[in-house]
Order: structure tokens, then sequence, then C-alpha cells
């Protein structure tokens, strides 16, 4: 162990088939605009480890200074992350604690780090998360769109027909679809989104936790009105929420509603409607209200 790592109180560090001796790889979550918006344990982890892995050394600099963090930095980004593993893997065995952290929020949330912690998860590393900001969980928990299934695909491909391909795919999915945008392409995004899945409720998170956050709510071409009318509207980093596809009560097919009613003669609706959405892949509150509907309830 390090004179540094012997002396902190670095804490849960999970065992693994390393050896006790070895070091923990701390995957920390760093702000994504407010620079308050960061754990005391995040904190201290990063003042007590032996080595920062930072996406970008001289961005990470302005944290570290504000927190007086003196930690020695080691550069790992997307170019040479591979080549990193074997150095990192190394001081982790010497019993070097390592934290990773990205530019903004959480590192492997479409940033570095991924093929890091594959492989050093594959060689039996401990590796311990450090949670904080991401932008897709800000962005879902002001949204005001379902939460209870959500996936996230960030960023759209850049080109017009490869992203009105992606988006051909996703069309029927009936889960919120979160992505990741840019100033520069969340014009011709929303144009593209709105051709393939015609009118929907949307969500867009601009310079979340940052002065000039701003949250717009409304269908897809209200959105992107709002959006073109207003130059600043364009500037800063965008998360796009779109509502999954919905079959409304009166869509859910006849298969689903006989079901219900079969579940509905030995069970109480919220138990039915549960199992019929995993019967069906319908959701269950859908499915619920219908039940209720049945019962002559709703
Ligand atoms: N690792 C980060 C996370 O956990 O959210 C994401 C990094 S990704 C390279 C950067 C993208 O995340 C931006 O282009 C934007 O789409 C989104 N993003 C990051 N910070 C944001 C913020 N404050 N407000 C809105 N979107 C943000």
């Amino acid at each position: 162990m390090s004179s540094k790592e012997s002396s902190n109180n670095l804490s849960n560090n999970p065992s693994a088939t390393t050896g006790e001796s070895a070091g923990c790889l701390y995957v920390v979550a760093t702000p994504i605009g407010n620079i308050d918006d960061i754990s005391a344990r995040a904190i201290r982890t990063l003042q007590e480890v032996d080595l920062i892995a930072a996406e970008d050394t001289r961005h990470s600099q302005r944290l570290c200074q504000h927190y007086g963090i003196n930690t020695k930095m080691l550069s790992l980004h997307e170019h040479n992350e591979m080549t990193r593993v074997e150095q990192i893997a190394a001081k982790l065995a010497n019993g070097l604690n390592i934290a990773l952290i990205s530019d903004a929020g959480t590192p492997l949330i479409s940033d570095p780090g991924y093929k890091l912690v594959r492989e050093l998860r594959q060689k039996g590393y401990k590796i311990s998360p450090i949670p904080g900001p991401s932008a897709i969980i800000s962005a879902l928990s002001v949204a005001g769109l379902a939460t209870d299934s959500f996936s996230f695909w960030g960023f759209l491909p850049a080109k017009s027909s490869a992203r009105q391909q992606k988006l051909k795919g996703l069309c029927s999915n009936s889960e919120t679809l979160v992505f990741y945008e840019s100033s520069h392409r969340i014009k011709a995004c929303l144009a593209d989104i709105i051709d393939i899945f015609g009118q929907r409720q949307a969500v867009i998170g601009r310079e979340l936790t940052k002065t000039f956050e701003t949250v717009l709510s409304g269908s897809l071409e209200q959105l992107k009105q709002q959006i073109s009318q207003d130059p600043n509207q364009q500037k800063g980093e965008f998360v796009l929420l779109i509502e999954g596809q919905t079959g409304t009560v009166n869509k859910v097919d006849t298969d689903s509603k006989q079901l219900l009613m079969e579940l509905l003669t030995e069970l109480a609706p919220n138990k039915a409607a549960k199992i019929a959405a995993k019967i069906t892949g319908k959701k269950k509150q859908k499915l619920y209200q219908l039940a209720l509907e049945i019962q002559g309830k709703g």
C-alpha cells in the first residue's frame, strides 16, 4: 500500500480475486455544470487516491483547484484508453488506489471508461462507484415523462439518413426515449424525429444545473418552434426526452382485454395488470386502467 493510501480513509473497498493488497478503481461522478454538485465522498476520494485518471486533465484542474485536490493526474480518453489499461492494472496490482473521472457527470455514460472497467473487471480488480450527477437522470427527474421504463440512446448519428434509420427502429418503443444532443444538431434532429415519430409529447433539458437552465415541455412540434424562434434556445448542452409510443386504453388489443378478464376472475386489478403487462409487454398502468374499466370502477 502506498503511504498516501495507508493513511487515508477510503471506505467500502470491496474484496476481489486479485488479492487484498490490490488497490481499487473508484469511478467518480463529477458535476454536469454547477460545481457544487459533487458529493463529500467524491471530493474525499479524489483527495485521497494515489492517482486520478481524467478524460482531460486540464479541464479537470478547475474542479481539483476548487476543492483543494492535489492528486497526481493521468489522461484517459477515447484515443488512449486501451493503452492505459495495462498501466492502470499494474498500479492497482501494486496497491495504488485510482479514481476515474470524465469531463462532466458519470464516467462511461457517453464518456470514456467502458473498456477500462470491462478489462479490469475481467482481471478481477476491485471497482467501486462514487455516484453523483448524470445528465440522463437529471433530465428524467424533471421531465414529467414516464420513468418506470426508459431507454438511453446516447447521441443520434450525425448524418440525417443514418439518424432517420435509427429513429425508425425506435419508433414503436413504448418506454420514454432519452437522447443526448449537441447545439449544432438539435434543430435538424428534432425535424427528423417529427418526420419519423409524428407528434408526441417531449421534453428538452438544456444547460441543466447551469445559469441558463431551461426545461421545455410540449409536443415535438411546439418544441421545434420554440427552439427555432429563439436562437438562445439553440445554445448549450441538451438532453432530449420523448414519450414512448402509447397504446391508449382504447387501443389495447382484444387479446390483452381477454387475458385481463381471465386474470380478474382470480386476482385483484393491480396483480392482474402486473401479470398481463409481463405477458403482453404493454404498460402496467394502462392495463390497470383497463382492469378497472372491466370491473366498472374506471
Ligand atoms: N457523462 C455525462 C453524463 O453523465 O451525463 C455525459 C457526457 S456526454 C459526452 C455530454 C452530453 O451530455 C452533452 O452533449 C449533452 O447532451 C449531455 N449533457 C451534459 N451535461 C448537460 C447539462 N448540464 N445539461 C444538458 N445536457 C447535458
